[in-house]
Order: structure tokens, then C-alpha cells, then sequence
């Protein structure tokens, strides 16, 4: 099975840092926008078993890797958050505020 262990990794850290990304909206899909967004700027890790991701993690230990990924993770956030794409807070678009 071929997987992106950078989804899994960022989808991890995105999840860790949640309430510190001052996200509007936790939805489903806010939270899919935000790491669609995320993982198109980063280059994929692609492994072929789930196993092997323990590697990717002990690489990801290094903190400035790590700051690196949740930089990208928060700058995701804001785009959501200033262009939201689901339901949710369509009445609060900021032109109307
Ligand atoms: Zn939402």
C-alpha cells in the first residue's frame, strides 16, 4: 500500500497544535482544506508500508523540521480562516464584518 507519510505526519501535528491555529471552524472540511493546502507545498514522502513511518517520525524529532511543517500548517489555517469554504461561517465573510 502506497502511503504519503507526510499526510500522516502533518495530520498529526495539525491535530496537536489545533487550538493554536486560530482556526474559525474546526469542521471536517476546514480541516481537510487546511491540509490539502499544507501537504501541496510540501514535497511527498511516499511508503509502501505503514510501519515505515516510525523512520519518517524520527526524522521529523529534529524541531526545526518540525516548526517548519506547523509554519506551513498555520499559514494553511489563515487561508481557511479568511476564505472559508464550508457552511458554517459563510455569514461571518470578513467584507461583511
Ligand atoms: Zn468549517
Amino acid at each position: 500500500m502506497l502511503l504519503n507519510a507526510k499526510e500522516i505526519l502533518l495530520k498529526e501535528i495539525l491535530y496537536q497544535y489545533l487550538n493554536q491555529l486560530n482556526m474559525i471552524c474546526h469542521c471536517e472540511k476546514c480541516i481537510e482544506d487546511v491540509l490539502a493546502i499544507s501537504l501541496n507545498q510540501v514535497k511527498p514522502q511516499y511508503i509502501t508500508d505503514i510501519d515505515k513511518i516510525s523512520y519518517s517520525k524520527s526524522e521529523m524529532v529534529d524541531k526545526q523540521k518540525n516548526t517548519a511543517m506547523l509554519v506551513i500548517l498555520t499559514e494553511a489555517a489563515s487561508t481557511v480562516t479568511t476564505y472559508p469554504r464550508c457552511e458554517n461561517h459563510l455569514p461571518l465573510n470578513k467584507e461583511n464584518r
